[in-house]
């Protein structure tokens, strides 16, 4: 049995493990790394099924032109080069920004890398992103805002060194199920822990306090905690004094929301507010942890930027056991921000509009006239295409149709377009719109880097051979580019595309492959002799002071009303990932979850004639979708909860897709639905 150290291809907790290959080649197992810094030994149950979906039947393994409306089987020279003609068509006609690149945060660093080098360098335009737009870009820019970093402040390791965690915004167990257990195992210890969540997830039961307030009133509920602090004497004045700036208004903005106020718009008890303040204040480290509950609405910046207004009034930054820490949903979404597949900045958010990046970004890459405007998002992106703006679409690894809100929406978008190519390892209800599929490889076939939640940029190995005719993604963007005439992204291995990352990149300057052969390192690791960060903001923040970033509440963008009388949030479940195109095809993982299902409260099931797993239409403003109902006190009465992972029964063709004027997130936690009873 071969046996290859890699990195799991699910979630952003980073667990490593051995995958094992039998003599033909062929998966068969998983054995989990008893050294790794996070895994120790264990994994959750995608993990563990993770050898299963690269040898499925469903592969992609030859590349389809779509002709007199079909997809039909074509060579590789064929697919480049109508691709790159294509292309280049359509900038000729349309301008640059007529076109538009998703990457993926499945795939690796350097074919992050490489996908955005080419849109910038080849086909100059920024319009490059990928769904960390649908996840945490309200992290990435709330973060940056108020530290000058946007991503996770310490090491998942703290969450055991800590003395309370609020955990809001995260079903840490099903989404990131090793350190659900870590959570588990400090509250053991000792650890205080509150969960702010409206949903009863399986932390609630071992929680001290369990607070289940109104989606959507994250901000209210947090400057109430705040308001309580400061009134109460509980803040760290000497942090506050001499590590932080604009306190004056947050100190005018809480002010406003006594724990009576706050607690009428959460519909929670004042008491609930002050308990809570209470618990986090005086523990003498306190950590955040948060999730999609937190970023996915229309104001998922300024929840963010209540995190973390938080976190300072109580000086827990910048020390072991604290710090505000989204858990990052896909295996590389840190990392795919950080390699620069984002419309405004290159690899370790150096900004595109700034002339210095883009001279140093000019030279590095040998071309010239970078683009200085910002590009367009995954979300303004598809807007764009069903406003006939943009033309022509690249999707590597992703699937807007089954990730994006509002599905008809983005149907209607894509369909807009002159040109879609899409480069995926399955067939999906995105391939099945493009003009040209490109069977790619999976995280099993490729060498590699993923970067996980804790900023920990790891080794993914080869273990099998892709099949049929598919390729690795840094391969074939190496092709088309050569096929626009530019040699600078033809590459001999992934090696030589991270030491190139290496040099253009301050934040990852000494993450060669040598020295992350085992262990991870974890950015900032500016040089080869740099030992890695376990957590940032020591001494300083990224950007000197930390700035309070008070924010008023304003409530989601789509209430309930007579009409659509229901919350509807959307979320996971332990057994799937993202839109399932993996998960669904791993036998274990699919016997499990097989039916998309809702949430629905008992008494509001009475109320209606709904019977447990039992056919169930749900519609909103935007469309209907059939599910089964699970009656449940997991959500509270007047309230709804659906997962995003089956096509047959899609959420997303329910959601909203109201935005975050500046991350450009989508509204996923709250719309307003209507649910009856179906055959
Ligand atoms: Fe993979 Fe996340 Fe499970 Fe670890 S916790 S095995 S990284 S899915």
């Amino acid at each position: 049995m071969k046996r290859t150290l890699t990195t799991c291809p699910y979630c952003g907790t980073g667990c490593q493990f051995y995958l094992l290959a039998d003599d033909n080649g062929r998966l068969v197992g998983v054995e989990p790394s008893s050294t790794h810094v996070v895994a120790k030994g264990q994994l959750c149950v995608k993990g563990w099924n993770a050898f299963n979906f690269p040898n499925h039947p469903d592969r992609l393994t030859v590349p389809q032109i779509r002709k007199d409306g079909k997809l039909v089987e074509a060579s590789w020279d064929e697919a480049l080069d109508l691709i790159a003609s294509k292309l280049k068509e359509t900038q000729e006609k349309h301008g640059t920004d007529s076109i538009a690149f998703f990457s993926s945060a499945k795939t690796t660093n350097e074919e992050n890398y490489a996908l955005m080098k080419l849109a910038r360098a080849v086909f100059k335009t920024n319009n490059v992103d990928h769904c960390a737009r649908l996840c945490h870009s309200s992290t990435v820019v709330g973060l940056a805002g108020t530290f000058g970093s946007g991503a996770m402040t310490n090491s998942i390791s703290c969450v055991e060194e800590t003395d309370c965690i609020l955990v809001t915004g995260s079903n840490t167990t099903e989404q990131h199920p090793l350190i659900g257990t870590r959570v588990i195992n400090a509250v053991k210890g000792g650890t205080k822990l509150i969960v702010a969540d409206n949903r009863k997830i399986r932390l609630a039961d071992i929680a001290d306090m369990h607070i289940r307030w109104e989606n959507g009133t994250d901000v209210a509920f947090l400057n109430g905690l705040m308001h309580v602090i400061i009134k109460e004497g509980l803040a760290d004045d000497e942090f506050v004094r001499t590590r932080t700036e604009n306190y004056d208004e947050l100190k005018t903005v809480v002010a406003e929301f006594t724990p009576e106020r706050a607690a009428a718009i959460c519909k929670i008890t004042p008491e609930e507010v002050v308990n809570a303040a209470r618990m986090y204040a005086t523990a003498e480290r306190a950590m955040i942890i948060y999730s999609m509950g937190i970023t996915q609405h229309s104001h998922g910046v300024d929840n963010v930027k209540s995190c973390a207004n938080l976190a300072m009034l109580t000086g827990n930054v910048g020390k072991t056991g604290t710090g505000v820490n989204p858990l990052r949903g896909q295996n590389n979404v840190q990392g795919a921000c950080d390699l620069g597949a984002l419309p405004n900045v290159y690899t370790g958010y150096q900004k595109v509009v700034d002339e210095a990046s883009r001279a140093k970004f000019e030279k590095a890459w040998g071309v010239e006239n970078l683009p200085g405007n910002v590009g367009l998002t995954v979300t303004t992106a598809i807007n764009a295409a069903f406003d006939g703006e943009l033309k022509a679409l690249y999707v590597l690894g992703e699937n807007p149709m089954m990730s994006d809100p509002d599905q008809h929406h983005v149907k209607a978008g894509l369909d807009k377009l002159d040109f879609l190519v899409v480069q995926d390892i399955f067939p999906t209800p995105t391939t099945a719109l493009a003009d040209v599929v490109l069977p790619a490889a999976c995280y099993a076939e490729k060498d590699g880097t993923f970067t996980s939640t804790e900023r920990r940029c790891q080794r993914v190995r080869k273990a099998c051979d892709p099949p049929g005719k598919a390729r690795q993604d840094w391969d074939i963007v190496g092709d088309l580019a050569r096929r626009m005439g530019y040699d600078g992204l033809t590459y001999n291995s992934p090696k030589e595309i991270m030491d190139e990352i290496t040099e253009v990149t301050p934040i990852y300057g000494g993450m060669h492959y040598d020295r992350i052969d085992q262990v991870g390192l974890q950015w900032p690791c500016p040089d080869r002799e740099h030992p890695g960060t376990p957590f940032l903001h020591k001494g300083t923040f990224k950007r000197g002071l930390g700035l309070f970033s008070p924010a008023p509440y304003k409530p989601s963008m789509e209430l309930p009303d007579d009409e659509y009388p229901f919350v509807l949030s959307t979320g996971r479940c332990y057994f799937h990932f993202h839109t399932g195109t993996m998960t669904r095809r791993s036998r274990l993982l699919d016997r499990e979850e097989r039916f998309p299902y809702i949430e629905i409260h008992p008494d509001d099931a009475k109320r209606l004639g709904i019977y447990d797993r039992f056919p169930v239409m749900v519609s909103t403003r935007r469309g209907e979708v059939k599910a089964l109902a699970r009656v449940s006190d997991i959500v509270i009465p007047g309230h709804l909860f659906m997962t995003f992972h089956f096509e047959e029964g899609a959420a997303n063709v329910l959601t909203n897709n109201a935005l975050d004027p500046v991350a450009k997130i989508p509204e996923f936690k709250v719309c307003a639905a209507q649910i009856k009873g179906a055959s």
